[in-house]
């Protein structure tokens, strides 16, 4: 009989739309599961910025994928509702991040309004109980962290943490997720200078916005995941 071969355990293959955590990361990001939502996608373009050539569904998933990469890194297993420029339907997004068994679900969109001065951070959430919180802590370090630069190619920041302001939203894409869950609008991109932050971004290939947001995004998760493990802590006591 030949010698049973140790055999090392291989973890369960993930959905091709999940990046598994890096190993050893200690941040209170790590062992979590995060699922980000890029809004819109294939037919549904979100808003768009035909002056500056911008479309909502493409730089929602410009942002998830660095917020994805950033996440990974800091030790969290992340999946995508999508990976590609299709549209997936709200309930099947919803149903996914339930699949995943996801520790928060957070869904990426860009705003718009007639008014092109009008440009300012929203975090929408559909139960208080559930959802309130990450609502609360997102829409902080959003804030915080995209009212920086002062200025912009000559221009004021428009976005300023006074402004800033979270919502009730009903909808399938909140209620059905059994986490936390929670929509980010980020900015207008019906603002000149947000739509300028974009386009100039991807012509010289820093995204410097979208790595903003990715920034903003991931800083309020890591603090959302540090107080939970602190609650936790004080209910032992
Ligand atoms: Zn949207």
């Amino acid at each position: 009989m030949a010698t049973p071969v140790p055999v090392t355990p291989t973890p369960a293959p993930l959905d091709e739309r999940c990046a598994r955590g890096a190993d050893g990361a200690q941040s209170p990001l790590a062992g979590h599961t995060v699922i980000l939502d890029p809004g819109h996608g294939g037919d549904d373009l979100g808003t768009v910025n035909l002056e500056f050539g911008l479309f909502e569904s493409e730089i929602t998933l410009s942002i998830a994928e660095r917020l994805r990469d950033r996440l990974v890194a800091s030790g969290a297993t992340v999946c995508l509702t999508r990976l590609v420029d299709v549209n997936v339907p709200l309930e099947e997004r919803a149903r996914f991040a339930n699949q995943q068994d996801g520790d928060v679900f957070v869904s990426i969109h860009l705003n718009r309004y007639e008014d092109p001065r009008v440009d300012h951070t929203m975090t929408m959430w559909g139960e208080e109980e559930k959802d309130l919180r990450l609502a609360e802590v997102l829409l902080e370090t959003l804030a915080a962290e995209l009212s920086t630069p002062e200025s912009y190619a000559g221009a004021p920041n428009p976005i300023s943490q006074e402004t800033a302001r979270h919502e009730r939203l009903d909808s399938i894409l909140l209620r059905l997720p059994e986490m936390p869950a929670v929509l980010v609008e980020a900015v207008f991109l019906s603002h000149p200078w947000e739509a300028r932050a974009f386009a100039d971004g991807q012509e010289d290939s820093t995204r410097w916005r979208e790595e903003q947001i990715a920034r903003a995004i991931e800083a309020g998760l890591r603090q959302y995941f540090a107080e939970s493990v602190a609650g936790d802590e004080d209910r032992e006591e």
